[in-house]
């Protein structure tokens, strides 16, 4: 099976990486036009790895190639959706494959400015991705005339300071500009009108590190390790009640079932299996007899859930689900800006009403009502947080919906009763 990007893992210093054939991939683009660079990238079927999917090569070319402004690339690096760590492991083991394609997605769109938009608790990896900028810069690889092609690329580090808002990319921008990470009204969209009014291009962390592979073996040897409308690997991050939680590359299209059971290991002391969150907190549940689908965007969506940042999160027979309601409605009542009133609200009554449920204060029709107003708040928003908020809410209240009235009825929870 061909890996691309956890086979750089460990290779944190640049004298590594090079040794292991990093920065060619940064080398041929700048030896090719910004176009056919696009054009690959394109070719590979690429998508954006934070969580929306959409075509990489495509969203590059959004950005107006004769701007008279400047352009800006902000590296998506704020994972905050619960249960994911897949760019921590690039950021802290390989931050040079970062650190190319940086170098790549710039050259192509024309961008001499960069920022990887940190998250704040990433504090020590931050550290390790400074260092690997210096070396960077020492090795000419950053800075004035990189590779002696005439094209300049300055890349900064700026931590955040945790808000999951912040991942949403107007609010990264906001942020980025030293405002309130609040998300903006679209349209204008950030390729014309991005950080300090400027063309900007927002990708993820895991996406920007398959560009040197891209450049290397060519878009088309990309988009055959995937599926036909999404090309490459993808990195899981799996946790819960496994017995060997962790990171793995599979490639997309890959099965839900045999990441979980053949890789993970299966569910821990061998018990039954009770649900899956597929794609980060914000994905809805799958029930075990749901999990063979195939790993990509599209067939995930045709499952109705999502691939979403491809944390998946493995629940055994003794998770409450009451239990599970409240956290995830607590996080987004927690993580919600505020600027939205259906979000502001929504996300508040719906963590309220978790909370008496798992307190043993449940009401009959609450199971309906959490529905509701998670419906309510769908579609409704400026940004996306309030329909991440509102998903799992409605799969779980449906797919849970014996064990949860049980807990409302009895007071108490069915599961640890057991
Ligand atoms: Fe803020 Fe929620 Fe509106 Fe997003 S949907 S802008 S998080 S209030």
């Amino acid at each position: 099976m061909s890996l691309v990007i956890t086979p750089w893992f460990g290779k944190v210093r640049i004298e590594d990486y090079m040794e292991a054939g990093g920065y060619r991939g940064a080398k041929k683009a700048l030896s090719m036009a910004p176009e056919e660079v696009i054009e690959e990238v394109k070719k590979s079927n690429l998508r954006g790895r934070g969580g929306a999917g959409f075509p990489t090569g495509l969203k590059w070319s959004f950005v107006p190639r004769d701007s008279s402004r400047p352009k800006y690339l902000c590296i998506n690096a704020d994972e905050g959706e619960p249960g994911t760590f897949k760019d921590k492991y690039i950021l802290r083991d390989a931050p040079h494959l970062l650190i190319e394609g940086a170098i790549i997605a710039s050259w192509a769109v024309g961008i001499n400015t960069a920022f990887v938009y940190i998250r704040g608790e990433y504090g020590k990896i931050a550290l390790i991705l400074e260092k690997a900028i210096e070396e960077a810069y020492a090795r000419g690889f950053l800075g004035k005339d990189i590779f002696g092609t005439g094209f300049s690329l300055d890349l900064f580090v700026h931590r955040g300071a945790g808000a999951y808002v912040c991942g949403e990319e107007t609010a990264l921008i906001e942020s980025l500009e030293g405002k309130r990470g609040q998300p903006r009204i679209r349209p204008p969209f950030p390729a014309t009108y991005g950080l300090y009014g400027c063309p900007t291009v927002v990708n993820n962390v895991e996406t920007l590190a398959n560009l040197p592979a891209i450049m290397e073996k060519g878009g088309e040897w990309f988009a055959s390790l995937g599926v036909e409308k999404s090309g490459g690997t993808k990195l899981f991050a799996v946790s819960g009640h496994v017995k060997k939680p962790g990171l793995y590359e599979l490639p997309m299209g890959a099965s839900l079932k045999s990441l979980i059971y053949d890789y993970a290991g299966g569910i821990r002391e061998n018990r039954r299996l009770k649900g899956v969150i597929p794609g980060g907190s914000s994905s809805p549940i799958l029930k075990p007899e749901e999990i063979e689908v195939a790993l990509d965007y599209d067939s995930m969506m045709k499952a109705g859930t999502m691939l979403g940042s491809g944390a998946v999160i493995v629940l055994d027979e003794t998770a409450c689900m009451a239990k599970v309601l409240q956290v995830i409605t607590r996080f987004y009542a927690h993580e919600s800006c505020g600027q939205c009133t259906p979000c502001r609200q929504g996300t508040s009554w719906m963590a309220k009403i978790a909370h008496r449920i798992i307190s043993g204060r449940g009401r009959e029709g609450d199971l309906d009502l959490l529905k509701d107003i998670a419906r309510s708040m769908m579609g409704k928003t400026i940004c996306p947080l309030a329909d991440a908020a509102a998903m799992p809410v409605i799969a779980i209240c449906e797919k849970y919906r014996e064990e949860l009235e049980e807990h409302i009825r009895e007071k108490k929870c069915p599961v640890e009763r057991e």
